[in-house]
């Protein structure tokens, strides 16, 4: 299927590593010119070079980090109409709600709601009055089925996700959509690192966690990318305000 998507434009935020990565790789494949972001400005010119040998398309590091206004100054700077958003950020902490305080909180909700709202608002009415535009937040798992230790982002990724519910209606008949893509376990950095840094068998855990699951394993980083590409894509356009859950089934319920 030809996603009608060469020489769009994209910021791909979060993109050195992981699902932001694979969601950039996917889009290039189809053509699309990238801005994609992170904080390590090595790795990430490493990402860069390594999308544009594969696929040809030209791809600007921007680094610095997407929870600063700064930061976003800096992508939006390099890529002030951009086509296509995908907005992905660090997850926050895991931990007790009762060993969290307020800056805490702050800081969860202004990473995982308010920089993907502030994003938004810099791009979407352009994107409007050029009748196309495609708009991609990576959130979790967690907005569905809230995890229990992971109390920060259940609560600023619920956020986001009610704004996106009210907005994405509006945007629509401009033919730009919004929606969420929800990510289950997926085999990253975000996975794997914790397992790596106690001196664990990374192979192990991964197996293990995959054991669990209605797949029989868990997600790669590239099956997130081609969803993500294919709700950026020319075909979608009519699909907008829905949170995308790909998580092998592990999710029990019905819908
Ligand atoms: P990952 O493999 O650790 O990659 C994270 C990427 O984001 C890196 O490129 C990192 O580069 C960049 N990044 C982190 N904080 C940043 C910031 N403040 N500004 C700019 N770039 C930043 O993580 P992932 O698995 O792809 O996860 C992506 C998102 O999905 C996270 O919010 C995570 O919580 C969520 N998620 C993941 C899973 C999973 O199983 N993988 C499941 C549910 C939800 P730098 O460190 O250089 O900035």
């Amino acid at each position: 299927m030809d996603l009608g998507l060469t020489g769009k434009k994209a910021i791909v935020c979060a993109a050195s590593k992981g699902l932001g990565k694979a969601s950039a790789l996917a889009l290039a494949r189809e053509g699309v010119d990238l801005v994609i972001t992170a904080r390590n400005a090595e790795a990430l010119a490493d990402t860069a070079r390594e999308i544009e040998a594969e696929t040809g398309v030209t791809v600007t590091p921007v680094a610095g980090d997407i929870k600063t206004p700064e930061g976003r100054a800096a992508a939006l700077a390099a890529c002030p109409n951009p086509d296509i958003l995908v907005n992905n950020a660090g997850g926050p902490p895991r931990g007790d709600f009762r060993d969290f305080t307020a800056e805490d909180w702050m800081a969860a909700v202004n990473g995982n709601m308010i920089t993907a709202i502030e994003l938004i608002t810099a791009v979407v009415d352009g994107m409007m009055e050029r009748g196309f535009g495609r708009i991609v937040n990576i959130t979790s798992a967690a907005v569905r089925q809230p995890i229990h230790d992971l109390c920060l982002s259940n609560a600023a990724r619920a956020g986001l996700t009610g704004f996106v519910a009210g907005l994405s209606r509006e945007t629509v008949k401009h033919n730009v959509t919004i929606n969420n893509i929800l990510p289950g376990p997926f085999e990253t950095e975000r996975l794997t690192g914790p397992v790596r840094a106690a001196g664990g068998d990374v192979a192990e855990a991964v197996a293990k966690i995959g054991a669990g699951n209605p797949a029989g394993r868990v997600g790669q980083p590239e099956e997130f990318g081609d969803a993500c590409a294919f709700l950026c894509s020319a075909k979608s356009g009519f699909i907008t305000g829905q949170n995308l859950l790909l998580d092998g089934g592990n999710y029990r319920g019905t819908m």
